[in-house]
């Protein structure tokens, strides 16, 4: 079946779906830079997500970013996986072309963008690096992190999981429990924290004197809101995932239309959204 208009079709699939910015944030650039193309959610409830993500190619879908659970059914339903995403093991970037999907991860390279802009010098070099989780989020941030010239930890509630970790992306990590993190957090110059916030685990976080170092948490919206207030209150600069999920936007846009959007300009927009 082919679409019976010019306006090309992109969009995001999840399960839920229905708070994702990610429309707001592509149609923004789409409507400024007057291209011909709407971008839309789709709330995808299935236990065939490889077929029914395949499916969308043959429905004319142009682009698809693909969050939360499917993201390693992206890689299943794609015939060429960038290098970036074959060792993350998980994509949030599909890109129709004439043979099928090709899946890519711009989660890696839009944190890094979003960590540099975080830092006046822009520079990572030598900096200890405590990475909080092991999930598919913490995979492209350690994956990025590991190609930096920095000294990197990596703790996780379930240790197995940081261990398969530190082998497959990471090799020059250490890994530790979460049992120790106070002490851990204390000999880092920047902290990132890739859970995904059970109040469990922020209740029993004791933020040592942050001193103006940084505290990243990847997640944006309410649902960081206790936990950087934590961190502000012990003296850390805090950031949350926003300018991460308009870095890794703009990463998916460029693969899309070939052209670089205005990052600043989606995140103001997104801020003045969600607050
Ligand atoms: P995931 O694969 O489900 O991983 C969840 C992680 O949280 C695991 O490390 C898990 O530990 C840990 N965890 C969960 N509950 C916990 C608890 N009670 N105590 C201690 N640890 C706990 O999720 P994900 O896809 O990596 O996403 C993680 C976060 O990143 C989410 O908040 C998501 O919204 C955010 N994110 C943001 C962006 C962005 O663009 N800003 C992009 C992607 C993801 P175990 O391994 O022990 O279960």
């Amino acid at each position: 079946m082919k679409e019976i208009s010019n306006i090309k079709a992109f969009g995001v699939i999840g399960d839920p779906i229905a708070q994702s910015l990610s429309p707001d944030i592509h149609n923004f650039w789409i409507k400024k830079s007057n291209i011909s193309a709407y971008y839309n959610k789709f709330h995808l409830q299935t236990k065939c997500a490889t077929e029914d993500i395949k499916a969308l190619q043959r429905f004319d879908v142009q682009g698809l970013n693909v969050t939360m659970p499917y993201k390693e059914y992206a890689i299943r339903a794609a015939v060429n996986v960038s290098e970036t995403a074959e060792k993350i093991g998980v994509a949030n970037t599909l890109k129709s072309t004439p043979l099928g999907w090709y899946a890519d991860n711009t989660d890696a390279v839009g944190f890094l963008n979003a960590l540099l802009s975080c830092l006046e010098n822009k520079d990572l070099t030598g900096k200890a690096i405590l990475l909080i989780g092991a999930g598919g989020a913490a995979r492209a941030v350690a994956y990025i992190l590991s190609k930096q010239n920095v000294d990197l930890t990596i703790v996780n509630r379930t240790v197995s999981k940081v261990d398969d970790l530190i082998t497959e992306l990471a090799p020059a990590a250490k890994s530790n429990s979460l049992s120790d993190l106070t002490n851990d957090m204390d000999a880092a110059d920047i902290v990132v924290n890739a859970t995904s916030l059970k109040a469990g685990l922020v209740d029993s976080i004791e933020f040592p004197d942050g001193n103006g170092r940084l505290f990243f948490d990847l997640s944006y919206g309410k649902a960081p809101e206790e936990i950087l207030r934590k961190a502000s209150q012990s003296g850390w600069q805090t950031e949350d995932g926003l300018r991460m999920l308009v870095e890794q936007a703009a990463l998916s846009h460029e693969l899309w239309h070939g052209e670089t959007p205005d990052v600043e300009a989606a995140y103001q927009m997104c801020q003045e959204k969600i607050r």
